[in-house]
């Protein structure tokens, strides 16, 4: 894939729903341009109705399309809350491509992924069920929060329509892959010290990380031994390769992400 493989196709004319010509197109776009991070072959797409997969690959990486005409930024829009949780608990939610085109140019202007490792229950949030009166009424919806998922598992593919060379995905997604080693019960707290780790220099203290007690705390109000908590997910870290120990309290990141 390179500069000249970013156009979309023409959507059918019979289409008039903007947002339907973007998904027909972006998706037809996505199976015949863009790969399996996990293993470079081509995407094919599941039968159009299938819920929460829209590709999967020759070694069985299954994959979600967001397509938007504005960049993703904050937040991105999930479907029903109930169901996702329960499928990042059985690790079979899907990995999600992040796919911003041009209207104008009818081109992919930003795609990123976000390897399924990522979506943990600690980037998601819950958005208030739909009122009685709603034709879904009580149906749940929720919100990814894109700033809380660690800079490992946002892995660029495009940016304002410069490809990233193959080999820097295919091994980004590799090494965010070791993050499935740990459990889904405890991979949002993994996911969160990581993200306190990527904010801090890339030599830092436990006294760094415990800057961040306060908004761990918040975000997991059933731990009462937050710090605790975190020095047992910093080993973790490390066993996985993401950090090393240099001794007496100090730590480093391992930053093989190239190109950063
Ligand atoms: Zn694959």
């Amino acid at each position: 894939m390179d500069r000249t493989d970013l156009a979309l196709s023409p959507p059918p004319p019979a289409l008039t729903s903007a947002s339907q010509r973007a998904r027909v197109s972006t998706e037809r776009w996505a199976s015949e341009n863009f790969y399996c991070a996990a293993c470079g072959t081509g995407l094919a797409a599941y039968p159009p109705g299938t819920k929460v997969y829209d590709f999967y690959s020759e070694c069985k990486e299954k994959f979600q399309l967001k397509s938007a005409s504005n960049s993703f930024t904050r937040s991105v829009l999930g479907g029903e809350y109930g169901t996702t949780l329960d499928s990042i608990m059985k690790d079979k939610f899907p990995s999600l491509i992040l796919l911003h085109y041009d209207r104008q140019r009818w081109a992919v202007e930003d795609l990123s992924l976000v390897h399924r490792a990522c979506v943990t229950t600690s980037c998601i949030t819950p958005r208030a069920p739909l009122s009685s009166s709603a034709r879904r009424a009580g149906w749940q919806g929720y919100t990814i929060m894109l700033q809380q998922i660690p800079a490992q598992g946002r892995i660029e593919v495009v940016a304002r329509g410069q490809v990233r060379d193959k080999s820097e995905v295919l091994a980004q997604w590799k090494q965010t892959d070791s993050l499935l080693k740990s459990r889904p019960e405890t991979r949002g707290w993994l996911a969160d010290v990581l993200r306190c780790v990527e904010r801090c220099f890339s030599t830092f203290t436990l006294v760094n990380i415990y800057a961040f007690e306060a908004e761990l705390a918040a975000k997991h109000p059933d731990n009462h031994n937050v710090r605790a908590k975190v020095r047992q997910q910093l080993q973790v870290l490390r066993d996985l390769g993401f950090i090393e120990f240099l001794g007496s309290g100090e730590y480093r990141r391992v930053d093989s992400r190239r190109g950063r």
